[in-house]
């Protein structure tokens, strides 16, 4: 199969990364969104097969087992997220750039695993305060499930540096046209 290239946005739940992605989406068809698979409930009108593939726990460890995730990672406790192989396959096969919207370990996983072909964009909030602030808006969360995203947030933020790129999301426009540069750009580029 002919393998194409990718763009890994990663980010501290609550940076924009989501907003960011979508943007790209609805402006550059040549891009195709990897849908993750993920033990978590839906959330709000998130639908199986658009936004994530919602599986049970159990048919994710024999995933697992199967060998058939390039990456997963228990994100928060007994709650597990990853990229199938065949996920990437299917989007290659149709031409496209693969878009991932993923966390900053699991960016950072694909980053190793791809190097040239892929490209890592790292979504940087203005604060941890306003991370702080934009998590608990969101009012979909649990007290207890909001703790260990700020505490896990805290912690992304450290991994800037190894990303190829630091996009500063502090105006949600200027940001979303420097990502669409980015991107268009290293698209543009022969394939490594
Ligand atoms: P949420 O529950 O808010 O949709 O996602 C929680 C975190 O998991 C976000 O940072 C999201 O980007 C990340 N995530 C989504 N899909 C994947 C995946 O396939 N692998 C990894 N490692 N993280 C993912």
């Amino acid at each position: 199969m002919k393998e194409g290239k990718l763009v890994i946005f990663s980010a501290p739940s609550g940076a924009g990364k989501t907003t960011i992605v979508h943007r790209l989406l609805r402006k550059m068809p040549e891009l195709e969104f990897s849908i993750s698979a993920t033990t978590r409930q839906p959330r709000g009108d998130e639908q199986h097969g658009k936004d994530y593939y919602f599986i049970s726990k159990e048919e994710f460890l024999h995933r697992i087992a199967k060998k058939q995730f390039v990456e997963f990672e228990e994100v928060y406790t007994g709650t597990f997220y990853g990229t199938l192989r065949t996920e990437i396959e299917r989007i290659w096969q149709t031409g496209k750039t693969v878009i991932f919207d993923i966390d900053v370990e699991g960016g950072m996983h694909l980053k190793r695993k791809y190097q040239h072909q892929a490209l890592a964009i790292f979504v940087q909030p203005p604060s941890l305060e306003v991370l702080i602030e934009r998590l608990t808006g969101r009012g979909t969360d649990s007290t207890e499930k909001l703790q260990e995203r700020f505490a896990k947030a805290e912690k992304e933020l450290n991994y800037a540096p190894q990303f190829d790129i630091i996009l500063k999301n502090y105006d949600l426009e200027t940001a979303c046209k420097e990502a669409e540069d980015l991107v268009k750009n290293f698209i543009s580029l022969p394939a490594p």
